[in-house]
């Protein structure tokens, strides 16, 4: 789950982490007396769950209350990234000395949090690997001992030579790691992390995600989620038990168990084709969610074809048969659809297909050949491996 900036924000400043006051307002003559109210010259910034908010023009230094109203009313009209701008915080203007990059994620290569910072900050940080990886510098973080007192000042003096300001930008570095551990995050970024003209240092911007399984036992984080600013494709999902990540291609992928969808996306890419999405209508036998799934998948422009991969072991290939037969009673489909289903009932489910005039196929890499070829146009079958 993403926080917003203002959430993030919070959290950091519940963990001793030097952030400035703010506002959320969700209206221009808010923001205008929210700037009075901070003497002027604010920051009026963008509050969706999108980065480079600053590069999309979400993201404005104004001198004036006046200017912070006109500012605030064309970043609420704002859609960043696919997201509409519906609230934006109003923070006091900085001036800024320097700018980094602190941030803590969980890596799979060390299977520990990995504590990331660099001096180029202000910058997105793909960018600064891509131009100069040198300037990153990395600690991976022992759980049992957490992020120790000398890792985080070798690395606050990657950061600034002189002591003071490193001591600083450490002290930020083991509070953010407790930050991160209290809240479950699989991410906590502060870019940029700044030093201002009078010699302090504050974090400017702040992003958190925090870990969907760390829901459950963290109800006041829970709270926090925003589900008029999610991509409404994705709460859909969630609302109706699936797992579903929106991916950039063509082919909508239906399929029951993470492993298999996982399998499933690289057979498409292995025929030459891209998944439009992730899918796992997960292990339980319920026809309803079937039928959610295709409302999502159809839903997607992007979609060419769609193809069910399902393997019957608790979930019974039946009751996908029934969800297939009753959501194309209720949205009548404009793309193919390819359904490859093998285990529990498959007799049972060629039937209920077959009756209702869908064809079903038991093999995998042909299902997968047949998608890619619909979704590329030239009307199913064929189809070379890569
Ligand atoms: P992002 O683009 O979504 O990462 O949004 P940020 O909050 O990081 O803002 C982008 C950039 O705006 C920062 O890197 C700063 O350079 C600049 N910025 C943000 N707040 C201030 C401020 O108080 N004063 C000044 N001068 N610049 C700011
Ligand atoms: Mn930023």
């Amino acid at each position: 789950m993403n926080l917003h900036e203002y959430q993030a924000r919070d959290i950091l400043r519940r963990h001793g982490i030097p952030v400035p006051d703010g506002e959320v307002v969700t209206t221009a003559a808010a923001a205008r007396a929210a700037a009075e109210r901070m003497g002027g010259a604010v920051v009026v910034k963008a509050q969706v769950h999108a980065g480079g908010r600053g590069k999309a023009g979400g993201v404005r230094v104004v001198k004036t209350p006046t200017e912070a109203e006109a500012v605030a009313e064309a970043i609420l009209g704002m859609t960043i990234k696919d997201l509409p701008v519906q609230k934006v915080l109003v923070t006091p203007a900085v001036d800024i000395a320097s700018e980094s990059y602190v941030a803590i994620i969980v890596d799979r290569v060390s299977q520990r949090p990995v504590l990331m910072v660099s001096p180029a900050g202000g910058i997105d940080i793909e960018e600064v690997a891509a131009r100069a990886p040198q300037q990153i510098h990395r600690v991976a973080i022992d759980p049992r001992y957490g992020l120790l007192a000398h890792q985080a000042l070798a690395l606050g003096f990657t950061l600034h030579r002189d002591l003071q300001h490193a001591r600083a930008a450490a002290a930020v570095m083991q509070r953010l790691y407790t930050a991160v551990y209290d809240a479950g995050a699989s991410l906590a970024e502060i870019n940029p992390l700044v030093t201002t003209s009078d010699g302090k240092l504050l974090a400017l911007d702040a992003k958190i995600v925090v870990d969907d399984n760390e829901l459950e036992r963290r109800p006041e984080l829970a709270a926090l989620r925003d589900v008029s600013a999610e991509a409404p494709a994705e709460v859909r999902a969630r609302e109706a038990g699936l797992t579903f990540i929106k991916l950039v291609g063509t082919v909508g992928c239906c399929v029951n168990g993470a492993g298999l969808a996982m399998a499933t996306m690289d057979l498409v890419k292995y025929y030459g084709g891209e998944p439009a999405n992730f899918l796992d209508i997960g292990g339980s036998s319920n026809p309803q969610k079937v039928v959610s799934a295709l409302q999502i998948i159809t839903a997607d422009r992007a979609v060419k074809a769609i193809l069910f991969n399902i393997f019957g072991g608790i979930t019974r290939c039946d009751d996908v048969a029934n969800g297939i037969v009753q959501a194309t009673g209720q949205f009548p489909l404009i793309v193919p659809i390819v359904i490859r289903l093998t285990g529990t009932n498959e007799l049972e489910a060629v039937r209920i297909l077959t009756k209702a005039g869908f064809s079903a196929l038991t093999d995998m890499d042909e299902a997968v050949k047949q998608a890619v070829a619909a979704a590329q146009g030239d009307g199913g079958g064929g189809g070379t491996a890569a």
